[in-house]
């Protein structure tokens, strides 16, 4: 009994002095660290204007490793560091052969309808190159929002097999090397061009921030740059059992309702909820013509986190004058699948400033006319004199009896006329009545 104690007890201190050992020589080995820039030679990537993809990520690549071997036991090496054709398996086989520890896939992204904008990072689908992969990104994509772009968020896409859809994750995934792809930001939205096309000190940068990721997620160290991230909190991601799938589906809840129109400015109220249960809303947009025509889409809110979206959001659109309005609104979730909201019909706001030029015709019109009625009435007293003396009355409109000085003239010198006519019929009627009494008493 006692020899059998004396050799599990030896046998317990061999297997304790293993792992120490082992801890103690892992512990001298340098992570190794494979970047990967995206396209190269005949692959240019995206064009836009005079930027292209494979040299901004050749940037990005040199800056990244320059700024990680500043920390202490890290070996960098880059997929190709010359501008030449390299298919995605060679890479993955490079980063093999070098024993890497993660590959790091570098990229900038352009939209079919160049409506997008924002970061992403795309993560292996399965096992622990999930688990690693979303880790990593995590930091990635704060390192990223950092700098104010806006997170597309951290994502899986699988092709027609279930295999990962990006050949390079696939690839790194059969050698058993962890990697993500890090999609910076797209080059053909405004709301993103201000982070690259500032000249290449934002492209190293954009290194720089990656390289930052990869300590903070290793947590290495640097004496040369005096940084300590030993103690950095990585957040543990699950290791899942198959491949984790993409959202397929719209998001389930996305409806709107109008709730203030200013007639003045044309400025309409929207509150719109949209909500998806198996990932979260990242942009919405919205339709004036009952869905034909849509707007750029638009920041969906996340207060709480990237992958948390609000339910509720409230806008401000300005509708065009004098059209009615089929007003629709759509939401997307974070993979770009998106969902209509219900119709509401409004009337047509009117034109504040047509309505004030109609009202300003209407009042000249009804001028010109009173004007016509008085030059009818007194064609050949219309002097210029009178015709000042005119407008002055014309200012009260509606008065539809005009009286003239010729009219008065006129009745004043018919009543003289009637009165000199009364006191020669009273004189005669006199006379006649003197007449005829004078006779009377002749007789
Ligand atoms: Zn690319």
């Amino acid at each position: 009994m006692k020899v059998i104690w004396k050799k599990i007890s030896v046998l317990f201190g061999l297997m304790i002095g293993f792992f120490f050992f082992s801890i103690l020589s892992r512990a001298e080995e340098p992570l190794i660290i494979v970047i990967d820039p995206g396209h190269g030679g005949e692959n240019l990537g995206a064009e836009y204007e005079n930027y292209t993809e494979k040299e901004m990520t050749m940037t990005v690549a040199q800056a990244m490793k320059e700024e990680l071997e500043k920390y202490d036991q890290v070996l960098v090496y880059l997929t190709h560091d010359m501008d030449m054709n390299m298919s995605l398996e060679q890479r993955a086989l490079f980063a093999k052969e070098k024993n890497a520890d993660f590959l790091f896939c570098l990229h900038f992204n352009m939209s079919v309808n160049h409506d997008l904008f924002g970061a992403e990072v795309w993560v292996p689908a399965g096992g622990e190159f999930y688990s690693k992969g979303y880790s990593f990104a995590q930091i990635e994509m704060s390192e990223l929002t950092s700098i104010g772009l806006y997170s597309r968020g951290i994502k899986t896409k699988l092709n027609d097999k279930g295999d990962n859809y990006y050949g390079i994750l696939r690839y790194c995934s059969e050698q058993q090397i962890p990697s993500v792809l890090i999609e910076h930001c797209h080059l053909d939205h405004v709301k993103d061009q201000d982070f690259y096309q500032q000249g290449e000190e934002q492209l190293k940068e954009f290194g720089r921030l990656d390289a930052t990721a990869v300590a903070k997620y290793f947590r290495l160290c640097s004496t040369t740059l005096g940084v300590d991230y030993s103690d950095y909190p990585v957040e543990e991601t699950y290791v899942p059992e198959g491949m984790v799938k993409p959202d397929k589906t719209e998001p389930e809840l996305c409806q709107i309702e109008v709730t203030d129109i200013n007639k003045e400015t044309g400025e309409v109220t929207v509150s719109m909820e949209a909500e998806d249960s198996d990932s979260y809303i990242l942009y919405y947009h919205y339709s004036l013509d009952g869905g034909t025509v849509y707007s750029m889409p638009e920041a969906w809110p996340r207060a709480k986190a990237w992958d948390q979206s609000d339910k509720e959001h409230s806008f401000i659109i300005c509708v065009p004058f004098d059209q009615p309005i089929a007003l629709r609104c759509g939401a997307s979730n974070g993979f770009d699948v998106w969902a209509e909201s219900n119709e509401i019909i409004l009337d047509p706001i009117e034109d504040p400033e047509r309505l004030k030029e109609e009202k300003a015709r209407e009042e000249q019109e009804r001028l010109e006319a009173a004007e016509k009625l008085l030059e009818d009435t007194a064609p050949v007293e219309n002097t210029a004199s009178q015709k000042e003396e005119v407008d002055l009355v014309m200012v009260e409109v509606g008065q539809e009896s005009i009286t003239s000085s010729t009219e008065i003239l006129i009745i004043m010198a018919l009543i003289i006329v009637i009165l000199i006519c009364i006191i020669f019929v009273s004189f005669f009627m006199a006379k006649m009545i003197h007449l005829l009494i004078r006779g009377n008493r002749k007789q």
